[in-house]
């Protein structure tokens, strides 16, 4: 399969980051888990790297490559086994920088994105809000016009990178009484006056910090809105495709991790004098978790590949979540009860892979949610269109 997707030149990508990954992440790993924060240094490396930029446009600093170069880099991310730490950089990378990328103007891209590609301004997206993250229409903060600014006010919650971030990517109703259609994007220093955040203690993805955000009247000049004013719903909704493929990747990565690590282990342990990936009951789970592991990942690779060409993949991006998430979830359920009573020891890695993993049925639309879109697509019909 890596021949029908990955040329020679993706595969030394993946070596050199790999290799980057073990000498310069890796040795800081359990200290940013213990502390939930990611020292600054590794931001502005991985941007020396180029790694921010690898879809990004050349006149910022980017690099224009494929995307399955992107693929690489996420799975890469999942195999050190840090859920947060590798939600912190595809967040900084395919949630905020996406919108830089597609909705900002030149000025905006200018302050915003090369930084951001150089790793010297960390972003974060904010959409979900207290009072409900998948009604994502019925969001309640604003932005309302007054002379050459907009006053912002109102909570999100969630937000990964939120307390560490230098700037945000909000989502706010700039006209409210228009619903959907009256909801639009800016770019925001953190510091300007006004935002308040208060980091949040989670069951995983330890390292990356979670935040609630508060915007308290908070003045944001014109030229910070991202794209037209009223298409913000349609932006975030296309941008959807992206993220949910994004963590398609990373479901099919980790649960990828989690088998190998599983199988050496079974090959090593002994148990009834043999070998424990002798027994029949576990051999033929360990089957059907490759397996399971071989589909997801060859769907999300053709899904990658039509959206690399450009095809809107609402539909596909949404079932990959679906399906790769559960199946993930599942897998390293199963490869931490292979483990036995050392897969619930933190000295191992099923433990944090357990926690971890959770997350993505979840985040970035709810299972039940992507079971809502999917169904009116191919029950109601119902044709979702690009906003650009
Ligand atoms: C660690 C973490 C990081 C995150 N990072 C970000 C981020 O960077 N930016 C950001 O904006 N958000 C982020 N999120 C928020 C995430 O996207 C939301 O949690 C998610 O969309 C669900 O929203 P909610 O938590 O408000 O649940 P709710 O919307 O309150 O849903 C509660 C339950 O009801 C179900 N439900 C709701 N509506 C329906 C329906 N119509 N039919 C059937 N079931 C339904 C849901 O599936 C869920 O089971 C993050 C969340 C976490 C936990």
């Amino acid at each position: 399969m890596n021949q029908l997707y990955f040329t020679e030149e993706h595969q030394s990508f993946r070596q050199s980051f790999k290799e980057f990954l073990d000498k310069e992440v890796k040795p800081h790993i359990n200290k940013w888990e213990a502390e939930g924060k990611i020292d600054r240094f590794i931001w502005e490396k991985f941007g020396e790297m180029g790694y921010f930029g690898l879809n990004a446009p050349e006149a910022y600093g980017g690099l224009e490559l494929d995307l399955f170069y992107t693929v690489i880099f996420l799975e890469e991310l999942q195999k050190i086994n840090s859920s947060g730490f590798a939600a912190a950089m595809w967040a900084h990378t395919y949630l905020a920088m996406t919108h830089l990328i597609k909705e900002g103007d030149e000025q905006i891209k200018k302050e915003y994105l090369t930084a951001s590609i150089e790793g010297k301004k960390i972003g974060c997206l904010c959409i979900s809000e207290p009072f409900g993250g998948s009604d994502v229409a019925g969001m309640r903060t604003t932005a309302i016009k007054k002379g050459d600014s907009y006053i912002l006010n109102g909570s999100k919650t969630f937000i990964t990178n939120g307390v560490y971030a230098d700037y945000m990517i909000v989502a706010a109703k700039t006209q409210p009484e228009l619903g959907n259609k009256g909801m639009s994007i800016f770019v925001i220093d953190s510091s300007t006056k006004g935002i308040s955040t208060t980091k949040l203690d989670k069951l995983g993805w330890k390292a990356s910090d979670t935040a609630e955000i508060a915007f308290d009247n908070v003045v944001v000049p014109s030229k910070n809105i991202m794209g037209d004013e009223g298409k913000g719903f349609s932006y975030i909704m296309q941008h959807f495709a992206l993220e949910r493929l994004v963590m398609s990747i990373n479901a099919h990565a980790r649960a990828e991790y989690a088998l190998e690590y599983a199988m050496q282990y079974a090959s090593e342990r002994e148990a009834f004098g043999k070998p424990i990936n002798k027994f029949q009951a576990l051999r033929h789970n360990i089957a059907e978790m490759a397996s399971e592991i071989e589909v997801c990942k060859n769907y999300n690779y053709t899904v990658a590949k039509q959206l690399n060409e450009g095809t809107y993949v609402v539909k596909e991006a949404t079932m990959s979540k679906l399906v790769s998430t559960k199946m993930a979830d599942k897998v390293i359920y199963d490869c931490l009860q292979l483990l036995g009573g050392y897969g619930y020891m933190e000295d191992y890695p099923l433990a944090r892979l357990f926690r971890d993993s959770r997350l993505g049925p979840i985040g970035g639309g709810t299972s039940e949610i992507l079971k809502e879109i999917i169904a009116k697509i191919i029950i109601d019909n119902k044709d979702y269109k690009p906003a650009v």
